[in-house]
């Protein structure tokens, strides 16, 4: 069964296999499970009872972890590209583990190299997710342990 629990493992799976540079795109609809799947990630490197607030309004949460920064990022309300520099993207993308919700928001600035991770709605508790490596990520994706 698919349910939240099932979220919050592959989260933590996801989690293990992250290092500094890494950018995770979370896709699929308003409350598919992206926000959930990485607070499962975030405390699951950080402590299980850490605050890991949606970044709906802030854009973006930073936390400091045992897989060095993770960047929570939310860009639904992003007016264009350019602005993820304003909350600070190069230090991102040098130094942290990029979670991206609403990952079309970065245009051209998506980068090549990067985890997909799209959710599906599959019942009231049920969530199916798909995920796959591209670029320099998939080998890493594909010799992970997923189940
Ligand atoms: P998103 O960030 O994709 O908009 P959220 O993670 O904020 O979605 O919300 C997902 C909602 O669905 C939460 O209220 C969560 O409790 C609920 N939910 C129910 N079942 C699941 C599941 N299997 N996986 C993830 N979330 C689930
Ligand atoms: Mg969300």
């Amino acid at each position: 069964m698919p349910d939240e629990a099932a979220t919050a493992a592959l989260g933590r799976r996801l989690g293990a296999i992250l290092r500094p540079g890494d950018l995770v795109a979370l896709r699929g609809d308003l409350g598919a499970g992206k926000s959930a799947l990485s607070r499962a990630l975030i405390r699951s490197v950080t402590h299980e009872d850490a605050e890991v607030p949606s970044p709906t309004f802030t854009l973006v949460q930073t936390y400091d972890t045992a897989i060095g920064p993770v960047w929570h990022f939310d860009l639904y309300r992003l007016s264009g590209p350019d602005e993820v520099y304003e909350l600070g993207w190069d230090d991102a993308r040098a130094e942290a583990v990029a979670l991206v919700e609403w990952p079309d928001r970065l245009g051209p600035l998506l980068p090549p190299d990067r985890v997909e991770v799209t959710m599906r709605h599959d019942g009231p508790d049920a969530r199916r997710a798909t995920l796959t490596g591209h670029g320099a990520l998939a080998a890493r994706v594909a010799a992970a342990d997923w189940t």
